[in-house]
């Protein structure tokens, strides 16, 4: 059984499990939602016919997403435009399967490209990033020499946190390949999007999910594409693929509950900038800066540091067995307090 062979030599995606009373661990947002929200939830989900199956279309849902985007950026949508994932997670397996052959992207990143890869028993194209985690041209064109079929940009980028080079990515997008951009972090980011390119050119899409927004329990991904592309992508999706749950939940916390959200994802991006400025005072960590929810730190023993955090009670990932990642850990931005908590254990660590 040749499958059977395929899979014992997969890697699984890994998480952190150690359970501590402050998780730094997964960029999920620090923020539950306010008690008022979930009642109103509460109410709604009574009213769901449980044994029906859910609209397959998930049209309202598209349209309040429409409607998100439209306030926040200022590009009208329609709901052709847009292919909803279990999760943003979901909409990369799809694409890659759907795709001939080679999948390109940059290491190191968002583990998920490898992986679905590994199962679709797709070629990978890895190419390396600068020092800074950065794109490199020289890598880049290796990487077209080896005829990539789709490209996959996380900007900003997991688990390092920066922007890439916009230049760059319009380099590939340029050469006709057809390229996602996954922005899950745009929300914490000044940078542009690549919103405007996606529903202009035909090779390219943007990916984006609620999971670092607030939602990350309901499992709501999307793709947005012009319209030609996103309704043939669309037809490779399974049918019922967001519950009625999730949909219902969704669009409550997107209209309802959008000034709190909206909200939260300002205190995280301020809560970013101070906890950087004090960890960056600490003389033996290098601190990676961020467009995102999270950060990246470098020390001489990340393996010790992961260890005493949790001793202390707060969890954080241990990226350091990852190429190119020796000494590297990322953590989360938690609420003010819990920030303020892991600071306090750093100082203590590093004295
Ligand atoms: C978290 C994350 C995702 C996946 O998000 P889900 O919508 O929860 O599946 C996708 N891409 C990147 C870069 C991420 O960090």
């Amino acid at each position: 059984m040749r499958f059977l062979e395929n899979l014992k030599n997969l890697k699984a995606y890994k998480t952190e499990t150690t359970p501590c009373k402050i998780k730094l661990s997964s960029n999920e947002s620090p923020f539950d939602l306010s008690e008022q929200l979930k009642e109103k939830i509460a109410n709604k989900i009574k009213e769901i016919p449980f044994q029906r199956y859910p609209d397959p279309t998930a049209k309202q849902l598209k349209e309040i997403l429409a409607d998100f985007i439209k306030e926040e950026e200022g590009i009208s949508l329609k709901p052709e435009n847009f292919v909803l994932g279990n999760g943003s997670d979901e909409i990369i397996n799809l694409l890659i399967t759907i795709i001939d052959k080679n999948v390109a992207y940059p290491i190191p990143t968002f583990p998920m490209y490898q992986v679905s890869s590994d199962v679709a028993r797709k070629n990978k194209i890895e190419f390396e990033l600068d020092e800074n985690f950065d794109l490199v041209k020289e890598q880049i064109d290796k990487a077209l020499e080896k005829n990539p079929d789709i490209f996959f940009f996380a900007s900003p980028n997991n688990p390092t946190g920066n922007s890439f080079n916009k230049d760059l990515i319009n380099y590939v997008i340029d050469k006709g390949i057809f390229t996602v951009i996954d922005e899950a972090y745009i929300h914490f980011s000044d940078k542009e999007s690549f919103l405007k390119k996606a529903i202009e050119k035909e090779n390219v899409a943007v990916l984006r999910t609620l999971s670092k927004i607030g939602l990350a329990s309901i499992r709501v991904g999307y793709l947005i594409a012009k319209e030609e592309i996103a309704t043939q992508i669309d037809k490779a999706r399974l049918p019922f693929n967001i519950t009625y749950p999730s949909q219902e939940i969704a669009k409550i916390v997107l209209t309802e509950g959008r000034k709190e959200i909206k909200n939260q994802i300002k205190i995280v991006k301020a809560e970013r900038e101070k906890v950087i400025k004090e960890v960056e005072k600490i003389k033996d960590i290098k601190v990676y800066p961020s467009d995102a929810n999270f950060f990246l730190i470098r020390v001489k023993d990340a393996d010790y540091l992961h260890k005493e955090l949790i001793k202390k009670g707060i969890l954080t990932r241990n990226m350091s067995h990852l190429p190119k990642m020796e000494g590297c850990i990322r953590v989360s931005i938690g609420k003010p307090e819990e920030n303020e908590a892991f600071i306090v254990a750093l100082k203590e660590i590093f004295d």
